[in-house]
């Protein structure tokens, strides 16, 4: 079966993901991914195809813990801005409290992406 992996960046990290994203381009295609709206819109310039959720602050985190929820995802890599301050905060507990409930992995760094991204590849 196909991993199904959420993409989500906040905006002082959009750039990082896009770079992570081109650096694991193979491996990210043989997977489905579903990602926040912005996110995913700069996910889908790479050329790869994305679920798009709405906009984080709009929802979206909250859209992707509900599929965490429901046990529909294989893992999550959220590159969080630890520097900015977000309006849905109490989505992005929110979210990381429901993959803990869940044993959903969830990566918020891009070494912690890198390391859940190949394991998954190999699984
Ligand atoms: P976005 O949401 O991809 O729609 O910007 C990300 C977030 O801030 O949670």
């Amino acid at each position: 079966m196909k991993k199904r992996i959420a993409l989500i960046a906040h905006d002082g990290k959009k750039a990082e993901m896009v770079g992570f994203v081109k650096d694991h381009l193979e491996i990210l295609s043989r997977m489905d991914l579903v990602a926040t709206g912005t996110t995913g819109g700069y996910v889908e310039q790479t050329g790869l195809q994305v679920n798009k959720k709405l906009s984080g602050p709009n929802g979206g985190d909250a859209q992707i813990a509900a599929m965490a929820a429901e046990d529909l995802l294989d893992g999550i890599l959220f590159f969080r801005d630890p520097l900015g301050k977000h309006p849905h905060e109490p989505d992005v507990q929110m979210l990381m409290r429901i993959c803990d409930v869940h044993n959903v992995p969830i990566a918020t760094n891009p070494a912690t992406a890198k390391l859940i991204l190949e394991a998954l590849a190999d699984d």
